[in-house]
């Protein structure tokens, strides 16, 4: 039977409750136990699709084409393994299916009432990925803080839950802020104290309280925290600010966070953690002996979560290449004719970002233009990659008014279309062409050689493709097509050979790089810029 590790979080939002768990979840695979995370996410929305990246951070996607909340992004990157649709779900999910099944009569004559019937599809979801058999260890987030109206079914369901699977197999590990106010000189225990409070009165004891602190916890602040707060002195462990995400788990394993958990969850202890390779890691990311600094062209760059895949498939890229890679946030919307050159003069490349609609792709179409002519490395990763095809149309094959349709639905030339199951589809939530399928590469190409393989598999989401009725017109003209979906003939890679390197991908590489296994794409990449 599968042991249980829920994570909740107090205080304030934004305490890293998903690097934690991820962090811990590192630790005990390292320790030989096979280890998921899942996270329910307190909001209406059946799923983040729907959200604006100013909302809520990018929205990451499965290889199974689920669009979900980015934490399941550092689940991969950390642990190495894929999550599914499983390991995300949000309260709209949860009343979709109970309210689906009160119509169809699966409760006839009861009244459907949060507990216990919101309750019980909670407490089945939170335990599907454990009846699979495949895990020792299953973490579950909640997400938003304790407190928050929106938690309250979360919550107890973790008390029924404890209640029927046994002490000894669940354990509630509450993050929660340790603020320090200068003016008295001093860190303040009470804010976390109110927190647990808040738990306890929903009948949640946590087990283990994990401190955020920008200066150490004393020991003096441990016992008062044990004291005031129910636990053993060992069970309140600091989680002092670090520079990077990726030392969060070393830092766990100093306050022996593992440990802790292994004896309260009577684990049989396996092997002392293997951490070789992510101790390795950080070494050469601590340790660059390169720079270069990489522009990301994009239209949400104000909010670092927009694009957090990206920006972390770069630093496991540059560790690859020894290389400190910075980004540099390129409003597309700024970008003229006029001051494209002064723009990006200074940059070693360009990432021209995913996106929907049509603010900033003009700005888009001028870098590209820039890069292209200029022999600046290029990277384009789905609307970046229509943007390049567009951008060929226009300045090279002399298609003056070539356009997307997304952006404008007139175009003669609409080298980038709506894909034709897209065409019946009004509903916007979850309809778009999802998660990975397969692509083969052309051999002898520069895509082919970067991977070392012809046949890849890619997860995507976009509703609009590469035109084929321009295919030969693109190839004759030196924007070559490289990568085809065998199956919908899908153009999925254009490159233009004779460039330092310029390649546009349909697909989202950065949803695979993990820190055990850098994007090939990403590290030929930062290569290419490194010159
Ligand atoms: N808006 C484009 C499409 O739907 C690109 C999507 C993306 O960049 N993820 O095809």
């Amino acid at each position: 039977m599968a042991k249980y590790i829920f994570v909740t979080g107090g205080v304030t939002s934004s305490l890293g409750k998903g690097i934690i768990a991820a962090s811990v979840a590192k630790l005990l695979q390292a320790r030989g136990f096979s280890v998921t995370i899942q996270k329910f996410d307190p909001y209406i929305n059946v799923d983040p699709g729907t959200l604006n990246p100013y909302e809520h951070g990018e929205c990451y996607v499965t290889d199974d084409g689920a669009e979900t909340d980015l934490d399941l992004g550092h689940y991969e990157r950390f642990l190495n393994i894929p999550t599914s649709q499983a390991n995300n779900v949000t309260t709209g999910r949860i009343y979709q299916t109970v309210i689906n099944k009160e119509r169809e009569g699966a409760f006839l004559g009861k009244t459907v009432q949060i507990i216990p019937h919101i309750t019980d599809e909670i407490k089945r979801r939170m335990l599907l990925i454990a009846n699979t058999g495949e895990y020792d260890i299953v973490i579950t987030e909640i997400g938003g803080t304790v407190g928050d109206i929106e938690s309250l079914p979360y919550i107890e369901s973790i008390r029924q839950l404890r209640w029927e699977l046994g002490s000894d197999n669940c354990l509630t590990i509450h993050l929660t802020l340790v603020p320090f106010l200068s003016a008295a000189g001093e860190l303040k225990t009470k804010p976390t104290q109110h927190s647990v409070k808040e738990l306890l009165s929903a009948g949640i004891q946590p087990d283990i309280l994990v401190c955020r602190t920008e200066h150490p916890l004393t020991q003096a602040i441990r016992r008062k925290l044990s004291l005031f707060c129910n636990l053993a002195p060992s069970a309140v462990i600091e989680a002092r600010d670090a520079a990077s995400i990726y030392d969060v788990p070393i830092l766990m394993l100093k306050e022996k966070l593992d440990l802790t958990v292994i004896s309260m969850l009577r684990l049989a202890d396996r092997m002392e953690p293997d951490l070789k390779k992510w101790k390795s890691f950080l070494g050469y990311m601590k340790n660059p002996v390169n720079e270069v600094k990489i522009g990301l062209v994009g239209k949400y760059i104000e909010l670092q979560d927009a694009y957090k895949s990206i920006l972390e498939a770069f630093v496991h890229a540059g560790v690859a290449n020894e290389c400190k890679v910075h980004i540099i946030s390129v409003a597309s919307e700024q970008i003229t004719k006029k001051n494209v050159e002064k723009t990006l003069k200074q940059l070693d490349g360009i990432l021209v970002a995913p996106g929907f609609g049509e603010r900033g792709i003009e700005g888009k179409i001028h870098a590209i233009e820039y890069a292209r002519e200029n022999n600046l490395p290029f990277f384009g990763i789905c609307l970046g990659m229509q943007c390049a095809v567009v951008e060929y149309a226009r300045n090279v094959l002399g298609l003056k008014d070539a356009a997307s349709r997304e952006m404008d639905e007139k175009t003669k030339n609409p080298v980038i279309d709506l894909m034709e199951e897209q065409k019946g589809i009004n509903q916007k939530g979850g309809t778009m062409r999802l998660g990975a399928y397969p692509c083969q590469l052309t051999s002898g190409t520069g895509i082919a050689a970067i991977y070392g393989k012809k046949d890849i598999l890619e997860r995507h989401r976009h509703r609009y493709e590469f035109n084929n009725a321009y295919l030969d017109a693109f190839n004759e003209g030196g924007l070559s097509t490289t990568g085809i979906n065998p199956e919908s003939n899908l153009v999925e890679v254009v490159e233009i050979p004779d460039h330092k390197w310029f390649v546009g991908v349909q697909f989202h590489p950065e949803y695979k790089s993990t820190v055990e296994n850098p994007h090939p794409l990403f590290v030929n990449f930062v290569e290419a810029c490194m010159g």
